[in-house]
């Protein structure tokens, strides 16, 4: 019996990249071989030269399709198989090479909103649902909106055998959260992608969008993030380790190098209002959750852990937030010699 392989990639949309695939049709126990497709059409090609790569880099069983089917993760190539410009991953590969010796892990907690048409789920046509305070881990149809989909979506993200570790209802009706990890900054980046694409999908579905829009409703209603939380073997043995992450990411221009690159519209988001920290402002504390770099009160207690960047949007590109956190704070751990 032959098998169906949805080939997933990241297209070259700007400001933010999209998700895209389509489906080859393989013979039983053959791997997914390289394949090409159209990038005039996902903006990474002009016209007359449109033809890109795929080159497939993690394979997992298809949830949605069942049976045999595969989900095939790609990169996307140049003809003459150098990585493309869009390609972000490649630049993850070496900068996690690079520091793999202090064993990194992340985990990333994904928010992000369910939208009926033009309107989030749960905001009535034309008005507005009562002021946000119940609706975090809520329960209850006066409170909740989309769990079918979220049920739905977490079944099909362990069936595919994503590292996801929970879920929740977030502050805004129809706005809800996953989280993928603790897993090195390679997989957990290729499987937060995978798990937006499943989002998507089975959303779908239902007849129901989602958006990882950072600022999806204007006026007072909390944004979507996707907090990022980061250990070195160190930081996880040791406070000072801790610390020195905390710190390093407040040194010399890289508070601005990262928010840079933290996803676009993010000084929408981090205002100091809705449990931010202002985005031209870098702090970290303790159980702080009004700081741009939370040290979980755990961590404090027990003295070793790990370290909660809160400042991503939740359209981050995952390989952009894990190589930038890995390369300055791994560089950091090393010079001060906590690596
Ligand atoms: P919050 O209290 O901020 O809502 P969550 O429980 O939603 O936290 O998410 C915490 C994330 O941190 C999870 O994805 C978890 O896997 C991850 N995590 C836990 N320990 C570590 C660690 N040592 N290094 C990196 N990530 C970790
Ligand atoms: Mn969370
Ligand atoms: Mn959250
Ligand atoms: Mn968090």
């Amino acid at each position: 019996m032959p098998y169906k392989a949805e080939y997933i990639w990241i297209d070259g949309t700007r400001p933010t990249a999209k998700l895209r695939s389509k489906t080859k049709i393989l013979a039983a126990g053959d791997e997914p071989p390289i394949w090409g497709f159209d990038g005039s059409s996902t903006n990474q090609a002009a016209g007359h030269a449109s033809d890109r790569v795929l080159q497939p880099v993690a394979t997992y069983p298809d949830p949605i399709r069942g049976g045999d089917a595969l989900l095939v993760l790609c990169e996307v190539l140049n003809t003459d198989l150098s990585p493309h410009t869009s390609n972000t991953r490649a630049a993850l590969r070496d900068v996690a090479a690079r520091h793999e010796s202090q064993e990194p892990l992340f985990g990333i907690e994904q928010e992000y909103t369910f939208f009926r048409g033009s309107r989030p789920m749960g905001f009535p046509d034309g008005g507005f649902p009562a002021p946000q305070g119940g609706y975090y881990c809520g329960v209850g149809a006066d409170e909740i909106s989309g769990r079918a989909i979220v049920e739905k979506h977490l079944e099909n993200c362990l069936s595919a055998g994503l590292a996801i570790s929970g879920i929740n209802a977030e502050v805004m009706p129809g706005q809800w959260e996953f989280q993928v990890g603790p897993l090195g900054p390679l997989d957990v980046a290729d499987q937060l992608w995978v798990a937006r694409w499943l989002l998507y999908r089975t959303a779908e579905d239902a007849g129901i969008s989602a958006t990882l829009d950072p600022k999806p409703a204007k006026g007072d209603w909390n944004g979507a993030g996707a907090h990022t939380n980061f250990s070195t073997k160190r930081m996880r043995e040791s406070y000072e380790a801790v610390i020195e992450a905390a710190e390093a990411l407040g040194r010399d221009d890289k508070p601005a190098e990262h928010i840079e690159h933290y996803g676009v519209g993010i000084e929408a988001r981090l205002t100091g209002a809705h449990e931010t920290a202002p985005w031209d402002r870098y702090s970290y504390g303790v159980a702080d959750r009004g700081a741009s770099v939370r040290i979980p009160w755990q961590v404090e207690v027990e003295q070793k852990g790990y370290i909660e960047d809160r400042r991503p949007n939740a359209n981050v590109d995952p390989y952009v937030v894990t190589r930038l956190i890995v390369d300055t704070c791994a560089t950091a751990l090393e010079k001060a010699g906590l690596a």
